[in-house]
């Protein structure tokens, strides 16, 4: 009942679910319980070459589209797995390979696609100015051949589990600037030479395993030659980055919608009280039904959106809207597959707990739902700002 495949793109997803299929339930569960990273995973991913899918040929990646690229992430998360552990990969590359130079491309991104680099974090919430992005605090100063950071960040995902980090600074004072969106840069920091040299990162304990931390940025060097794009122009670079965001995440919560179904349907069959399979009760049925139905009308926005991005026309309302109804639907799906299951949806073992969990997180993260439908009364329904 999804949107047709091509038989490449069928190839694709039912690889991704072999190499899925060595890595179960139990293996998710074991780490969510110790806040562990999935190594193992992660690396089998990027032998396989499924987090160099948005990395040109030419730079020994497959040259693949953001569909495609949304593909792998649902395949990952119908699994039962949380794509959240790698996706950052996919969607920081669409910045390196848009707007960065020949040189930081020859570089950077054949051993992103060995997996000899990882580009896993992304600085860009802030304690103080949060979803308020434009007016971030955190400052670089351009000296000689090098910029010199002060700041803090907060949330800053995976930072401990990557060789680099995208991170958004100002580096022109914003009463200075036009535009508020104006003098912002994006900075690609190695985080082995950051070391001891004016970063500081503490880990940040929240409800679901997400390896996020805090950052404190007291005189970091940067070598200019790391600056992404033109410096001042980092908001407009960072947009791309983000309708490949939206498309990615979509397809997560589409992964997980279509998980909670598979599972809760599952156990509506087998589960007989009072005599019948409660499945056969339409107060079970109903809520499976209409979470079933909203994830397939978010699964075909996501194409809308991922066909419009990789054929290079502009997506913004279309990303915004897919990631908005997927993560509405995945949270719908959740709860009926929590339901569904009665007490044992709050046992451990079953895993619907933990995806509860984890797929909540989409209606925050990375952009507020609120948000989104602010963008979209400004941009789409042409209402006054509000925010
Ligand atoms: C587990 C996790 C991982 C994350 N990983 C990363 C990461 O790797 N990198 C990164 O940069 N960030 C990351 N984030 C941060 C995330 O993007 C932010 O939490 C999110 O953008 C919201 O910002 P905030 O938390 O500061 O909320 P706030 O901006 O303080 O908003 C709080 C609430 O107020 C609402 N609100 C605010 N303004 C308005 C308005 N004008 N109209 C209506 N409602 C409004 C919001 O919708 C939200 O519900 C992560 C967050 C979490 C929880």
């Amino acid at each position: 009942m999804s949107a047709p495949l091509t038989a490449e793109q069928r190839q694709i997803r039912d690889a991704v679910r072999e190499v899925c299929s060595d890595y179960p339930g139990e293996y998710w569960r074991n780490l969510d319980e110790v806040q562990g990273y999935p190594t193992e995973f992660v690396r089998a991913l990027t032998q396989g070459g499924w987090l160099a899918a948005l990395i040109p040929e030419q730079y020994g990646g497959s040259g693949l589209g953001i569909l495609e690229a949304s593909l792998i992430m649902e395949a990952i998360n119908a699994s039962g797995g949380n794509a959240a552990a790698c996706h950052a990969q996919m969607y920081i590359m669409d910045v390196v390979t848009r707007r960065g130079t020949e040189q930081q491309k020859q570089r950077f991104l054949p051993a992103l696609a060995s997996g000899h680099l990882r580009l896993q974090a992304f600085g860009v919430t802030e304690p103080t100015t949060g979803s308020d992005t434009t007016q971030l605090r955190t400052r670089a100063e351009r000296r000689g051949d090098r910029y010199v950071v002060h700041g803090q960040k907060v949330f800053t995902s995976r930072l401990e589990h990557s060789d680099l980090m995208l991170l958004l600074v100002r580096t022109t004072p914003i009463d200075e600037v036009q535009k508020r969106t104006h003098g912002l840069s994006i900075l690609l920091v190695d985080l082995a030479e950051a070391a001891g040299n004016g970063i500081e990162v503490r880990p940040l304990r929240t409800m679901i395993n997400h390896h996020t931390c805090e950052l404190f940025l007291d005189g970091l060097e940067v070598p200019a030659a790391n600056l992404i794009g033109e410096e001042g122009e980092g908001f407009r670079a960072l947009l791309d980055g983000l309708n490949a965001e939206r498309i990615l995440i979509a397809a997560e919560c589409i992964g997980d919608g279509d998980w909670f179904i598979r599972k809760a349907c599952g156990y509506a069959r087998e589960r007989v009280v009072f005599a019948r399979p409660i499945g056969q009760n339409q107060g079970i049925q109903f809520p499976l039904s209409q979470a079933y139905a909203h994830t397939r009308a978010a699964d075909l926005m996501r194409f809308r959106a991922a066909g419009l991005y990789d054929d290079g026309q502009p997506c913004g309302p279309q990303a915004n809207m897919a990631k908005l109804l997927a993560a509405d639907a995945s949270w719908e799906a959740a709860n009926a597959c929590l339901q569904t299951h009665g007490g044992y949806g709050f046992a451990a073992d079953y895993d619907v707990e933990r995806k509860f969990r984890e797929t909540r997180l989409y209606q925050v993260a990375p952009v507020s739902t609120n948000l989104i439908l602010a963008y979209i009364a400004e941009k789409v329904l042409g209402l006054p700002r509000s925010y």
